[in-house]
């Protein structure tokens, strides 16, 4: 494992995070904030694992603005999601912060859930199973007086892959293997609500390569040869296409590579029952000893 690479992938993302954070105002345009963390991922010398992902409200993950999305901050609960790669090393951290000033006892309980779960990795080394750390994030949320998102989870992180086996769950999923060497995400999300996500019914504006298919319009193939040169097994968006080939043309290969199977596409995750959600993500690597890499 490159792991000079993963450390400095880890620090970039804990750089951008923090550069990130202090963009999250009022009144910011958010696709200009995602289009600006993006160039710092670049100026750090990393590249985005994945689009920025910023998401509002009662969406918990995979929301990504158009390029042509005006969408301003406005006292939402907003959580950063970000990733940065450097020869296919990846780090991947998460924060919230709360425009509305309502959440942040819900913001805590994500981030202790997380600090507790990382301190039980440090404890148990190599012997805590994938359930035992899942009950404890639950128990640290509901304890707090919220709900774990069950249906959401951390993961392991792989070579130019952001999800690899295994799943770190947010609640006792009765998965009794351990937690030994790799990289993985650990990745609570709380909420007010359910503590369950659905898709939402907007249309996707994040991807990934699929598989090469039987792509019959020209610049439907254009696209999809660009994407597999130019992200491989990464994740991509709408706004970045669109910047290279123009909203219009952009959105209908999309949707004919979409509907041929040849690229996934992810729509936003909305709780269920529509309430507020907050997330809190560090990466750690796991060798002879367990270390967080997405700090400073
Ligand atoms: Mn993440
Ligand atoms: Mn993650």
């Amino acid at each position: 494992m490159d792991v000079e690479s993963l450390k400095k992938a880890g620090k970039i993302a804990a750089q951008a995070l923090e550069y990130g954070k202090q963009l999250i105002k009022d009144g910011a345009v958010i696709v200009e904030i995602c289009d600006k963390i993006e160039e710092k991922i670049n100026a750090l010398g990393g590249s985005p694992a994945f689009p920025v992902q910023i998401s509002t409200n009662d969406t918990a993950a995979h929301s990504c603005p158009g390029l042509n999305d005006t969408k301003k901050f406005n006292g939402e609960i907003v959580k950063l999601d970000l990733g940065v790669c450097i020869n296919g090393m990846i780090g991947d951290n998460a924060i919230t912060v709360d425009l509305s000033g309502k959440y942040d006892g819900m913001i805590h309980a994500a981030e202790k859930a997380r600090d507790e779960a990382i301190k039980l990795v440090i404890k148990e080394f190599k012997t805590v199973s994938l359930a035992k750390i899942g009950e404890l994030i639950e128990h640290t949320i509901m304890s707090l007086g919220f709900q774990p998102i069950r249906n959401l989870s951390g993961h392991g992180l792989g070579e130019y892959l952001v999800h690899i086996p295994p799943t770190i769950p947010n609640h006792d999923n009765g998965n009794n293997n351990l937690l030994t060497e790799g990289v993985f995400a650990v990745e609570p999300f709380s909420t007010t609500g359910a503590g369950m996500v659905v898709d939402s019914e907007q249309e996707p504006n994040i991807f990934s390569f699929n598989r090469q298919g039987p792509i019959r319009g020209m610049f439907a193939r254009e696209v999809q040869q660009f994407i597999e040169k130019e992200y491989k097994t990464l994740p991509f968006c709408t706004r970045w296409l669109a910047r290279k080939f123009g909203e219009g043309k952009t959105r209908l290969a999309l949707k004919e590579l979409h509907r041929m199977g040849a690229i996934h596409g992810y729509p936003p995750l909305i709780e269920k029952s529509k309430a507020a959600v907050a997330q809190s993500e560090h990466t750690v690597l796991i060798t002879d000893k367990v270390e967080i890499i997405t700090k400073e």
